[in-house]
């Protein structure tokens, strides 16, 4: 090392090294899965401080999760200290909704919009399809939804839509939508998520004194996972960078899984004809994984065949082969996959924290949460439905809003009579109807309801709820802390009172709910020199799936591969690996990018660092239903040397077994009992959560019993297996022969 040279270099090699130290121009990095993109990063800030280069705020850094922004920051902070903490990182969404926030005036908005999630932008556009007079069940509002924000991050705008897509019904339907959503956002004060990014760019095009501002505030601009930017994206960084051109990008094309958002893998082809002296530094030393891991890999992600050249090397041993299980159906991969943990723990010493279980979508998780709970195995979930998308949750959050943005009509309608307060839903419609006579609010018009047209009694209620949030908004400016203002709002909206009242375990845990959002406030509230409601908002409408996931709470993680992106786990277990589920949509969907879910599967494999583990099943309840399902080809395609079953064979050895698909139960390993695995699932499950509608045994669906299917017709059960949530029945129909069927959710009647 020569001298002089901060100590801190020595955690990289001489290409990161290289990566790091050159601080100014353009620079790409493009490498293969734990070559240290996001560390050479993390160093490179921690660097540019270092030599003086440029002074905190002055730095960008715009990563795909809020906690990877958190635990780089953390990182720079142990290694040079405390002026970390002026760093603008962040995702791009939190970092241009700051900026936005600042700006706001310069584009007509008020520094206090709200900004409106999925949810909220679909329930604008179905308010907008119902005053168009289209059936919301015919025309979907989530379809609607989608082609706009393809749109607006494609750059393009309502008044353009119509000239480049109107060719069918849909288009135009969309076109018109697609206009009267935007005035409506503006008009509630409330942008989308998608408008989050749109908006810079407007403002930085409009303004170039603005522009100008943010070019010289950033003048070193760094991007994580670039691969899985948006044309917005690449726009609204390629704006900031123009002056100084000091933009450092790092991704890998290999590991593009966004692509259905709309991300843009030319972003990445494209870098070096966008800054001509453009510098490229490879990585190709892996870090994170075994050989045995690394060949796996490769040999999946070379079937596809737009990748670019990459090295990718691990002096680390060869370690485990990649153990393949192959399951009755999900249940038994639940409890085979709770078993290998179990096992691992005790052989091996692994503790929870060092597992995670990926799959492919969401609903996966729900029998393996059963797994792990029967096993008293703590996991965590990440995604799913979000604690901040429950409806107690969101209808508080709504109160909340209109106390800082009370032009938002949306989250007005949402509240104005929950709970119930007498204000009906033909008084509502007569206030939007008026609302847009007068273009105005519906807040600016209720505040001189005596004088509306509406029926009278309701007018008194909609006076009350005026007041009340008058009253609590006043208070929330004149000082009163936030904690207080919630506290004071639970109370005088009755919210809490009609949960109490209503005293079902239901409304219990809503209680229970909101309190945890009281407890967040306050956390918050104590966190922060100068705490605002508006701030606070913000902050939780930004939270992504990534960003519940705590690395060091005792638990096995639960996630999609999607959410899994940039982590590492010492062991992971891929499972669901079917035909039409991962890959998914292969077999109903022609069109589906077979590229992008194998580089999905190459970002799954690439999170473990010691061991891993396929699963799949040979069956799977589907819309209540028993289906055979065929192995994923993508264990077909894996380097057969790198794989073993659970006994230990390599599948070269067993290959013929398993191409025998066919011939029944002779494929299955030797020392494991099928038979026995599926007749002795008796076990009861501990989930809470599942709604028995009858008691075991005491159901009607009794063998003999003759029952009629919505989709199948008349037939009459002819067995009856396992208790419980598991109960399954064979029934033979009239017209479509012999089924095999789960009774929770088979739409089953008896005749
Ligand atoms: P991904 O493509 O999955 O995002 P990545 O290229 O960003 O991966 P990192 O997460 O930065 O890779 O690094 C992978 C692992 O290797 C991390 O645990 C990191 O700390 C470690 N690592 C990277 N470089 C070095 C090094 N020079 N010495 C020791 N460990 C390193
Ligand atoms: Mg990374």
């Amino acid at each position: 090392e020569p001298k002089g040279r901060p100590d801190f270099l020595s955690g990289l090699n001489k290409q990161q090294k290289q990566a790091v130290t050159h601080t100014d121009g353009p620079l790409l990095i493009v490498a293969g899965a734990g070559s240290g993109k996001t560390r050479v990063l993390t160093y490179r800030i921690a660097y540019l401080l270092q030599q003086y280069k440029a002074a905190p705020e002055q730095i960008l850094a715009l990563t795909f999760t809020n906690k990877a922004a958190r635990e780089m920051k953390e990182r720079i902070q142990n290694l040079i200290g405390d002026k970390a903490k002026k760093l603008w990182m962040g995702t791009f969404h939190s970092i241009f909704s700051k900026i936005l926030r600042f700006e706001a005036d310069k584009i007509g908005y008020g520094a206090d919009f709200t900004i409106y999630d999925t949810n909220d932008s679909q329930t604008v556009i179905k308010q907008i399809l119902q005053e168009l007079n289209f059936d919301p069940k015919e025309i979907k509002p989530k379809t609607i939804h989608n082609k706009i924000s393809d749109s607006k991050n494609q750059l393009i705008e309502a008044d353009t839509y119509q000239d480049r897509f109107v060719s069918s019904t849909l288009d135009d339907i969309t076109a018109r939508v697609y206009k009267i959503y935007n005035k409506r956002l503006k008009q509630s004060n409330a942008m989308d998520f998608d408008d989050l990014l749109v908006k810079p760019i407007q403002l930085f095009e409009q303004h170039p004194d603005i522009l100008e501002k943010y070019q010289d505030r950033f003048k070193y601009i760094l991007i994580d996972e670039y691969q899985d930017t948006n044309h917005a994206q690449y726009k609204v960084t390629k704006l900031l960078a123009a002056k100084y051109e000091n933009i450092c990008v790092v991704g890998d094309d290999a590991q593009s899984i966004y692509s259905f958002r709309g991300a843009d893998i030319s972003n990445i082809l494209n870098f070096k004809e966008d800054y001509e002296d453009a510098t490229q530094v490879p990585l190709e030393q892996n870090y994170r994984s075994t050989k045995a891991i690394l060949q796996c890999a490769d040999s999946i992600i070379k079937q596809n065949t737009k990748q670019l050249d990459k090295t990718l090397w691990t002096d680390q041993d060869y370690g485990e082969r990649i153990t393949v299980l192959e399951n009755f159906d999900e249940r038994d991969e639940a409890n085979r996959v709770a078993s290998h943990i179990q096992n691992l723990k005790m052989k091996h010493g692994y503790k929870n924290n060092n597992f995670a279980i990926l799959y492919r979508t969401n609903y996966q998780s729900r029998v393996f949460e059963e797994a792990l709970r029967r096993k008293d195995l703590a996991y965590q979930l990440v995604g799913g439905l979000s604690f901040y998308q429950r409806k107690e949750i969101k209808d508080v959050l709504a109160y909340l809003t209109l106390l800082v943005n009370p032009h938002d009509e949306t989250n007005l309608l949402r509240i104005i009579n929950e709970p119930s307060r007498g204000i009906g839903n033909k008084s509502i419609q007569d206030l939007i109807k008026q609302a847009r006579e007068e273009s105005s609010s519906i807040w600016n018009i209720i505040q001189n309801i005596e004088e509306l047209d509406v029926y009278k009694p309701a007018k008194a209620r909609v006076r009350e709820f005026v007041d009340m949030i008058n009253r609590l908004r006043s208070n929330l400016e004149g000082g009163e802390s936030i904690s207080d203002t919630v506290k004071a709002m639970l109370e005088q909206s009755g919210y809490m009172r009609a949960l109490v009242e209503e005293n079902s375990h239901e409304s219990m845990m809503r209680r229970d709910n909101i309190i945890e959002l009281q407890n967040a406030i306050s956390y918050y509230e104590k966190g922060k020199e100068k705490p605002s409601l508006s701030a606070f908002l913000q902050e939780i409408s930004l939270i992504t799936d990534t960003d519940k996931f705590d690395e060091d709470k005792p638990a096995i993680t639960l996630m999609t591969v999607h959410a899994s992106k940039g982590l590492e786990f010492p062991c992971v277990f891929i499972v669901g690996l079917e035909e039409n589920l991962f890959p998914m949509g292969a077999r109903d969907n022609f069109d589906v990018d077979i590229e992008e879910e194998r580089r999905l599967f190459y970002v799954a494999i690439t999170r473990a660092e010691e061991r891993l583990y396929f699963s799949h099943c040979r069956s799977r309840f589907k819309f209540g239903e028993e289906m055979r399902q065929s192995r994923s080809r993508f264990l077909d395609e894996v380097d057969a040397g790198v794989v073993q079953t659970e006994t230990g064979a390599t599948i070269s050895q067993k290959k013929d077994r398993f191409e025998n698909k066919s011939s029944g139960d002779s494929g299955r390993d030797m020392d494991y009992d099928w038979k026995q695995a599926h007749t002795k699932k008796t076990y009861k499950s501990p989930s809470a959560t599942i709604h028995y509608d009858y008691e075991d045994g005491e159901d009607p669906f009794q063998v003999g019993t003759k029952v009629m299917h919505s989709k199948f017709g008349p037939g009459k059960i002819i067995s009856r297996s396992g208790l419980g949530t598991d109960a399954k029945v064979v029934v033979f129909f009239k017209n479509r022969g012999q089924k095999k069927l789960m009774l929770r959710a088979a739409p089953l009647q008896v005749i």
